[in-house]
């Protein structure tokens, strides 16, 4: 029975930017939960797995507390609730397991138009959401300047008169641009972690874990890798199978011709419009590339 036993915990941010990439990544794996908005814990359709959905900011604290089991969470706030743990003496350990791919950003320092470098930040006030990455890396850099924290609006601080720069999360600069302010130094890039606690499941939650953690792999594997079919002309199939980015090329006779063959083959990455162009040329037909939904 997959169902009895100790339950594998999984927190995973409730409503935000990790939430759709999170579910979906779960889905592909063939974890499945009947979500019910109000309700703070799913249970998984024939695993044993609860989901907790919470703010984002709580995720590392509960596997670091030993709440949860695992935690699917940014690495911006991974690190800056590690620090801050380290500070005020909590647990603040845990397990990368996987990266994600999803929830690309990075943690940067903007300032007006006019000024620039990290020297023009000393004495400065600061404003950020992530007080402890940016006192890390200022005393890295040497320099002496004030965090002034703020949970909301951080990108409007300096124009209000509260900060001279502001230390915020960046995907494109429109906000940045919107508001006068320039990227001046990415301080951290982050993406999404599945994380955990080394050493501390039962049998039953490690098979689950590793069941679940062998599925990922294989999302992943299968996102970055394409199925290729084509047709080859028989005495150019060296040269084809040379184009091709696929280590061992399926070869089959075809029932109406025997001058040519067809070629199916898994490739670890994507078929360029060059490539399929060059194996036309060599006069090849019916080049299809396609998604792969699966790999085991
Ligand atoms: P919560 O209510 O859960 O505290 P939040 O407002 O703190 O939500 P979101 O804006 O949903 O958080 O962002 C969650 C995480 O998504 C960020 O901490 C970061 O890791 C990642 N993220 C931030 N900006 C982007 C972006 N533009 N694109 C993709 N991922 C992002
Ligand atoms: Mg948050």
């Amino acid at each position: 029975d997959t169902t009895s036993g100790p339950r594998l915990k999984i927190a995973m941010q409730k409503s935000g930017r990790l939430s759709d990439d999170t579910l979906s990544l779960l889905q592909a794996s063939g974890v499945r939960f009947n979500l019910q908005s109000a309700k703070l814990i799913a249970h998984a359709e024939g695993w044993p797995i609860d989901l907790l959905r919470v703010r984002d900011d709580d995720i590392p604290g509960l596997v670091m507390d030993g709440v949860v089991d695992l935690g699917i969470v940014g690495e911006n706030v991974l690190e800056e609730v590690r620090l801050e743990r380290l500070q005020t003496g909590s647990p603040a350990d845990y397990q990368a397991l996987r990266s994600l791919d999803f929830g690309h950003c990075r943690l940067s320092i903007a300032t007006r138009l006019e000024e620039h470098g990290s020297a023009a930040l000393e004495g400065r006030r600061i404003a950020t959401t992530y007080p402890y990455l940016l006192r890390d890396w200022l005393r890295r850099e040497g320099l002496n300047a004030s965090p002034v924290v703020l949970t909301g609006s951080v990108e409007v601080a300096p124009r209000a008169g509260l900060a001279d720069a502001i230390c915020d999360l960046v995907s494109t600069g429109a906000t940045l641009e919107a508001n006068g302010l320039r990227e001046q130094q990415v301080i951290f890039r982050s993406q999404a972690q599945l994380i955990g606690r080394p050493g501390d499941l039962s049998q039953g939650q490690q098979a689950t874990l590793d069941r679940i953690l062998r599925r990922l792999d294989g999302v992943q594997q299968a996102r970055e890798s394409k199925y290729i079919m084509l047709h080859a002309p028989k005495e150019r199939l060296e040269e084809v199978t040379a184009l091709l980015p696929a280590d061992h090329p399926t070869v089959l006779p075809l029932g109406h011709t025997d001058t040519e063959v067809a070629v199916h083959a898994v490739s670890t990455e994507n078929l360029f419009w060059e490539t399929m162009e060059q194996l036309r040329e060599l006069g090849c037909s019916s080049i299809l590339v396609l998604p792969i939904e699966k790999m085991l």
